[in-house]
């Protein structure tokens, strides 16, 4: 298969087609200087050819006949910079997509009418293949709303879109999934900080899988030092630069992405080469840089530890990321209390590239792995494409899931209703569920948190190998607890809580959590879906006609499952889906259909 991977930049294009499963290269070109009297293009590294004066669609428009000739394209993929609220995941491209696209013109002005360019373009000349939008924003639509939100005025955030969206979502995810397949292991067990040092630069927390916390915000501008942009500065510094210099909105622009970061703390230009070098022969200014840029990053390192409650994985990566070991060096010193110990001679000697992409340059005894991983925009991108243009016809849109509406509950182990109802006690069935085996029971506990109690919560049978207790958002505020989002059996470091029985008192150290939503089924409603156990999906509610869509739904598949969706009760108050049966899990009139399968980066 082969996918054209459009990576199209305010006065650059980058063009790659390549094998989606391999990332092998059939053939790539650039173009320089766009909308310039200046611009050229070149095909493979070969010599630049004059394109005096072209925009990017004129651009296109020569170089892609001459890239491609007879060659075949399966699927274009579209790097698109800002997908705003709407966009949390890939997308088919067509009228309605390109214009929403167009829509989010003023979140990204430098970025997403070059990319909407190559759109229009790509559509044009190739018009009868898929076309498909990968946005730097999406992997990052799974973070929780506290860590996303600005502390500005509510109305005027929401009246403006203002949040932090985060970017280099393909770079992340793919470097995290790398990481975690070179490891041997499953991403969904892992904590990992994903550094991703190029030109732009940011670092994100991903949590089992999934974007939690991200340096970058509302555009490309916040968090760390990059090659010409400022990242994180006293909003404060801005408005005294606005008074007492006079600048304006496009003069303070211009400051803050093009002549601030390590250019303008080096003056030396944004090459981190240039400023190695320079440091090393005593130029204050670029020694200043390195450290600014390294004690920058290591502060966000060790923020996101603390947001992850530890971890496992820091991975290096992009063109300082890759090629530095000085920067890895520096950014690792002090980091032994969280178990990072780096060996200084992998560092130094760790090589990465497409064929060879993963090296572990942590000590063998360290409790946190450290990784250079070579990052792979483009192949990141034609993967996306690929699995959506295939998933698209598979996907099943007629087929209505049933909904149940989880209630607050309890899963306990043997010793927990030992203690809690007496020596010897059994749980005894109150009614089935519609899982099957499910089955709520009589007993009933109070849970306890620092700031209050929640009484009768239904424990629910059989026992289980660990004690497991789901709340809903609002009941955490009522506890005074802070639950993690969670899949059913993953309490690993999740929040304590204690629980109240007939017979006595439970400290569990952890085991609460908000459970995620997800979809049961059984392995033949996965494969009328085209889905499989663990894929992320998207799904259409309608309840009287409303429509309203659900991301970031897990797919759960066993053989044990009947097809069902399972929503909080916040969620499915927000939805306005009511029960109309009391119960633990209540099934309800609303029902589900799933809208678009989310691909997952998977490698080839
Ligand atoms: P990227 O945006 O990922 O292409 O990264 C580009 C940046 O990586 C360049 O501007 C350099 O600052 C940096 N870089 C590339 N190679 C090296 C190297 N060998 N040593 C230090 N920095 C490097």
């Amino acid at each position: 298969m082969n996918v054209l991977v459009v990576n199209c930049g305010s006065s650059s294009i980058k063009l790659d087609l390549l094998d989606p499963a391999t990332g092998v290269r059939v053939k790539k070109a650039s173009v320089e200087r766009v909308g310039s009297e200046g611009c050229s293009f070149a095909i493979d590294g070969g010599d630049a050819q004059a394109l005096a004066g072209a925009d990017h669609l004129a651009a296109l428009k020569a170089v892609l006949p001459a890239l491609l000739g007879e060659l075949r394209v399966d699927c274009v993929g579209h790097r698109v910079v800002h997908g705003g609220e709407r966009f949390n995941a890939p997308v088919r491209i067509d009228d309605e997509v390109e214009a929403a696209i167009e829509a989010l013109v003023p979140l990204a002005p430098l970025h997403n009418p070059g990319n909407l360019s190559g759109i229009r373009a790509a559509r044009a000349v190739l018009p009868d293949v898929p076309h498909v939008a990968v946005f730097d924003t999406a992997f990052h639509a799974t973070l929780p709303t506290r860590a996303k939100t600005y502390a500005l005025p509510v109305e005027l955030a929401t009246k403006h879109g203002i949040r932090r969206y985060g970017f280099h979502g393909p770079s992340h995810q793919y470097v995290a999934n790398r990481a975690a397949e070179a490891l041997g292991e499953d991403i969904r067990d892992l904590r990992i900080i994903t550094c991703h040092l190029g030109n732009g630069a940011s670092v994100t927390a991903v949590e089992y899988g999934r974007s939690v916390e991200t340096s970058m915000g509302l555009t490309p501008l916040e968090g760390l030092v990059m090659g010409t942009r400022a990242g994180d500065v006293d909003a404060g510094a801005l408005l005294t630069l606005m008074r007492e210099e006079g600048l304006d909105a496009d003069a303070l622009d211009k400051l803050l992405n093009k002549e601030s970061g390590l250019a303008g703390l080096s003056g030396v230009g944004n090459d981190l080469r240039d400023i190695e070098a320079r440091a090393a022969e005593g130029d204050e200014r670029c020694r200043l840089a390195i450290q600014v840029f390294c004690h920058r990053l290591r502060k966000y390192i060790g923020a996101y530890a603390a947001v992850l409650g530890g971890v496992d994985v820091i991975v290096f990566t992009a063109g300082i990321g890759e090629n530095s070991a000085t920067i890895r060096h520096r950014v690792l010193q002090r980091l032994d209390f969280l178990g990072a110990r780096l060996d200084e001679d992998k560092n130094r000697s760790a090589r990465v590239s497409q064929a060879s992409p993963t090296a572990v340059i942590s000590e063998d005894h360290s409790r946190t792995r450290l990784m250079v991983v070579a990052t792979d925009e483009a192949q990141a991108i034609a993967a996306e494409s690929a699995k959506l243009a295939a998933a698209a016809d598979k996907v099943d849109g007629g087929t209505r899931i049933p909904i149940a509406i989880s209630a607050r509950h309890v899963h306990l182990n043997r010793q927990t209703v030992a203690l809690l109802f007496g020596e010897g006690a059994e749980l005894t069935p109150y009614k089935p569920l519609s899982q099957p085996g499910q089955f709520a029971c009589e007993q009933k506990v109070n849970i306890i948190g620092p700031k209050g109690r929640i009484d009768g919560l239904r424990v629910l049978g059989p026992v289980r190998s660990q004690n497991q207790v789901e709340i809903a958002r609002t009941d955490e505020f009522k506890l005074g607890v802070d639950a993690p989002v969670r899949d059913s059996g993953d309490t690993a470091q999740s929040a304590p809580i204690t629980l109240e029985g007939p017979a006595g008192t439970v400290q569990l150290t952890e085991g609460l959590i908000c459970a995620r939503r997800h979809i049961h089924m059984h392995p033949d409603d996965a494969a009328r879906f085209g889905v499989a156990d663990k894929d992320v999906v998207e799904v259409a509610v309608d309840t009287d006609g409303r429509d309203l869509i659900f991301g970031d739904v897990l797919v759960r598949v066993s053989p044990k499952y009947a097809l069902e969706m399972h929503l909080d009760t916040d969620e499915a108050n927000a939805a306005e889906i009511t029960p109309d049966v009391e119960g633990v899990l209540a099934p309800t009139h609303g029902s589900v259909r799933l809208l678009r399968k989310r691909t997952e980066f998977v490698h080839g």
